[in-house]
């Protein structure tokens, strides 16, 4: 059956991304990299508030202690909410300045990960400890993007999409040591390419595929495909599910790279949409620090 998609934003956005749920406030969170914005979407009012962060923002995670947390061009940030005052705590990767930022998550123990993006191999997977040290977790990778835990927290899955796989690895939520690194999704190529990614209540993973004009439903267990959404954008970027019963999946997308005869086809391309995929997610985690 074909799934219902509406376009709650028309926001245009050069590359939206990064949505997570903050379930205590009933709001969406969500950030334009290439805009350098921060965005804060109610659904009760269908109001988004758009916060100019002044350079690339790579994602965003409620902050436990008040105000958002932002991985960024250049390092890691607090910003504060209503001022939107901007707070550095670190930038790991001062000197390499082709890299940025990228997508990032929350562990169930409130440790802020994120990963880092430029040239073939150059990123590295950052952990962002409650108190405020980060720490090198992955070298290696090209485009870090989606991560995820599995519901009992033992299992951390994680994209560097040009690998087009869903890796996973064993979790210590003790530590956030993690080992044993395996492949458990293996996306084709006309599928487009796995970039954000959260767990459903399931333990299913919910992918955006980038170029893919979907988000799809894998199976970490098996690896299979379970469920499709069509998107009306072809970057698909990232998804997270929200509202009340957190039963709705809202999904970023961009604009950026798309030319405007392909963008005819594509109106709403940096739309934030929203489904209703039939299952449930689970609470996004805020930074414990
Ligand atoms: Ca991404």
């Amino acid at each position: 059956m074909p799934h219902h998609i509406e376009l709650v934003l028309d926001a245009k956005a050069e590359l939206g991304e990064g949505a997570i749920w903050d379930d205590a406030r009933a709001l969406l969170y969500w950030v334009d990299i290439v805009g350098c914005s921060a965005h804060v979407y109610d659904p009760a009012s269908n109001s988004d508030r758009a916060i100019d962060i002044g350079e690339l923002v790579g994602t965003v995670v409620p902050r436990a202690s008040g105000g958002l947390m932002l991985a960024l061009e250049h390092g890691f940030a607090h910003l504060e909410l209503p001022s939107g005052k901007l707070d550095r705590i670190c930038d790991p990767e001062r000197g390499v300045s082709t890299n940025r930022f990228n997508d990032g998550k929350c562990d169930p123990a409130g440790r802020f990960w994120a990963g880092t993006m430029g040239k073939a191999g150059s990123g590295r997977l950052y952990c962002l400890f409650p108190d405020l040290t980060a720490k090198v977790m992955l070298e290696g990778v090209t485009t870090s993007n989606g991560i995820a835990w599995d519901l009992d927290a033992k299992t951390m899955y994680y994209i560097d999409t040009p690998t087009q796989k869903v890796d996973a690895f064993d979790y210590d939520l003790d530590t956030g040591a993690i080992s044993n690194r395996r492949t458990v999704v293996t996306v084709p190529g006309d599928m487009g390419h796995p970039d954000g990614m959260t767990v459903d209540a399931e333990g299913k993973l919910w992918v955006a595929h980038w170029d893919g004009w979907h988000v799809h439903r894998w199976d970490p267990k098996g690896g299979e495909l379970m469920e499709s959404i069509p998107v009306p954008a072809a970057r698909a970027t990232s998804c997270a599910f929200g509202g009340p019963d957190l039963d709705e999946l809202y999904i970023t997308t961009a604009r950026a790279g798309i030319d405007d005869s392909a963008l005819g086809e594509q109106p709403h391309a940096g739309g934030l949409f929203r489904a209703r995929p039939g299952v449930r997610g689970v609470e996004a985690f805020a930074f414990a620090g």
